[in-house]
């Protein structure tokens, strides 16, 4: 008798051919058998069931364990073959197209595509969900079948199921694997692995229906697509459905269209954003404090054209490049150009057109530049992606004995400016070269080091914990990527801090150095938001539409209890005004407790309440958004506590 040797982990254990990877892995340890889904024998997926048979070489055994992100896809993908078996059970007749699992969707974890003998209804989802609970419950065995490719297409039409014998018919080799849920009507095409039986499935939701095309595509089939996720445990299915709802109360669309923020109509085109009055107040806030923090560091500040001439674009390397990005040229007398899907040749043409010493050196231009891009319509999103937006810009051209203070005081802006928003938790990833450097990595091996140190040493000078990622540098340089948490733990990339080689050289940039000889300087391109749009989006959800004093678009309303008050209400409102705050009135006939609920709805920070008694006292009644009531006030007290609440940028109304 032939015997298998086994490596599961530290162990090492010989077993009589045949043995299954379940009963290799409880030799070791009962405990790890019960836990593990599913294992990779040689680095492959396989089910526990899987028999070991001769083989010369040491078999590594790795189990698959429900924590991990392999694990987990386990469990989706036999969640989705779950989900089929009840349909099928509940819909005999069902046809039955493809149902992976989703890993790197944020809204679900998998889904089936089905034709079903009626068409399925929203309804139907908790039926169908008590039904694969029932199924889980009864702890039946997912059973691997190895077929001959022709007996699988003949069990698929004997079961009237033509999309599946489409499928085998394209996709399988001379032998196919079958997957049944034993006990149920349920069988698949699929390569594997599932969990070894049902009640391995603890912890799964449906969460929607909606239209689908055979193969995703038009002219076929129509059909429906159930989509649910799964989690190992229910308290991790319970969070993630408590942030989905929340992520859906915040979500920038609807929040943007209730308080009348912006809009993106069909008319004008997907992806092109019109802001309206009361984004546009918000967006000349943030410009604001960009614009101070700009020149208190020293930046200039530049305006260039939206177009440019073809051949700019070739010399900067976009046509070549980036030519998917970009809409289509347009000929003015006989010479074609672009819109500009970035704006750092503008500032480059800036830069060259005087001759530049080491004295002049660090240049720093900076411009909230808009650019355009052809985004496909399927990646469209809000104002998390848009075909036109504005990039918070800035180029530094600097000589290499620069780059480090540069860098460092990048940094310091990068914090400075997200914790004004009430951002504290900013993370930095710094992306360097892989380990085979020449791969095509463009510049001389010695600037790539002393760039790639600088940038370590800005980060380390600061305190600042970074994630050095080795391999995820541009060909051109390596970055700083800056990613935020928001109020519900959710990670947003915003800016980068690039390094580039390539452009100076492209362009052939210069300046006179201390020893009379040129040099190239190094060009930093450094945008912290990356788009105004986006990181607008990003602030909508964060606060969920609440904004802070000195960011809302309506700072103060002022309700007056009666017409009788009126007057005094505009006088009120007038002298607030005067002091530069954004101030409106509700002179509407409405009860002032209307009045008050619509100021909540529309998320106003401060209301000011105006009665007769108010009138008299020449005094008025303050109401916070959050706090509520916070009595009676004497109107410079409380245009003091305004002005302060806006020249600090307080994120609090306290
Ligand atoms: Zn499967
Ligand atoms: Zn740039």
């Amino acid at each position: 008798m032939s015997e298998i040797n086994v490596k599961i982990g530290e162990n090492q254990r010989s077993f009589p051919a045949p043995v299954s990877v379940a009963e290799a892995l409880k030799s070791v340890d009962r405990d790890l058998v019960k836990k593990s889904l599913a294992a990779k024998v040689n680095g492959e997926d396989v089910d526990l069931s899987y028999t070991l048979d001769n083989s010369d070489e040491i078999i590594s055994i790795e189990p698959i364990l429900p924590e991990t992100t392999d694990g987990l896809e386990v469990i989706r993908h036999s969640a989705a073959h779950l989900l089929a078996a009840a349909v099928l059970d509940l819909f005999p007749g069902t046809k039955l197209g493809v149902g992976p699992a989703l890993m790197d969707d944020a809204r679900y974890g998998y889904y089936y595509d089905v034709i079903a003998p009626r068409t399925l209804t929203e309804t139907d989802l908790p039926v169908i969900e008590k039904k694969m609970r029932e199924i889980a419950k009864r702890n039946l065995a997912y059973r691997r079948e190895v077929l001959d490719k022709q007996d699988l297409v003949k069990l698929f039409t004997d079961r009237d199921e033509p999309l599946k014998c489409e499928l085998v018919n394209e996709k399988a080799s001379d032998t196919a694997t079958a997957y049944h849920i034993d006990n149920t009507s349920f069988v698949d095409f699929c390569l594997g692995p599932h969990v070894p039986n049902t009640n391995k499935l603890k912890a799964f939701k449906l969460l929607a229906l909606s239209g689908a095309y055979w193969k995703g595509d038009a002219n076929n089939q129509q059909m429906q697509r159930i989509y649910g996720t799964a989690f190992a445990t229910q308290e991790e299915l319970d969070a993630w459905l408590k942030q989905r709802e929340e992520a859906e109360r915040r979500d920038h669309r609807r929040i943007g269209k209730e308080l009348d923020l912006f809009s993106i109509s069909d008319d004008y085109g997907p992806g092109l954003i019109l802001w309206h009055p009361k984004g546009a107040a918000i967006r000349m806030e943030m410009e604001n404090l960009l614009k101070e923090e700009l020149q208190r560091r020293g930046y200039s500040f530049v305006f260039t054209p939206h177009i440019a001439k073809r051949q700019l674009w070739r010399i900067s390397g976009h046509e070549e490049n980036y030519a998917d990005g970009m809409y289509a040229p347009t000929s003015i007398e006989d010479e074609e150009y672009r819109l500009k899907p970035m704006n750092c040749p503008f500032h480059i043409g800036i830069y060259k057109a005087s001759p530049k010493s080491y004295r002049d050196l660090p240049q720093r231009y900076s411009e909230l530049g808009t650019v355009y891009r052809a985004e496909l319509s399927g990646a469209i999103h809000g104002l998390m992606r848009c075909r036109g937006f504005t990039v918070d810009d800035a180029h530094l051209f600097v000589r290499p004995d620069q780059i480090r203070e540069e860098i460092a005081d990048c940094l310091d802006f990068a914090i400075k400016v997200f914790e004004t928003y009430g951002f504290d938790r900013v993370r930095f990833e710094l992306s360097v070269r892989g380990a085979a450097e020449n791969k095509g990595y463009l510049g001389a091996n010695e600037d790539w080091e002393n760039a790639e140190t600088a940038l370590a040493n800005a980060l380390k000078e600061r305190e600042i914990s970074y994630e050095r990622i080795e391999g995820e540098a541009a060909f051109y340089g390596p970055k700083i990527d800056i990613k935020i948490e928001d109020a519900i733990g959710r990670i947003w990339q915003l800016g980068t801090i690039q390094l580039d080689f390539n452009l100076p050289e492209r362009f052939e940039l210069e300046y006179t150095g201390e020893d009379g000889q040129r040099h190239r300087p190094v060009m930093i391109h450094r945008a912290l938001f990356g788009s105004v749009e986006r990181f607008f989006g990003v602030l909508i959800e964060h606060y969920a539409g609440a904004f802070p004093f000195w960011l809302a678009p309506i700072q103060i309303t002022v309700l007056p209890i009666t017409d009788r008050i009126n007057d005094y209400a505009e006088s009120v409102a007038s002298e607030l005004k005067q002091s530069g705050l954004r101030v409106e009135m509700n002179l509407k006939s409405d009860k002032i407790g209307a009045k008050i609920r619509d100021a909540q709805i529309n998320k106003i920070p401060f209301m000011l309440v105006l009665g007769d008694k108010e009138l008299e006292d020449k005094t008025i009644a303050v109401r916070e958004r959050k706090q509520g009531d916070l009595g009676v006030m004497r109107l410079d007290e409380f245009k003091d506590m305004a002005k302060r609440l806006k020249e600090t940028r307080a994120i609090a109304n306290g």
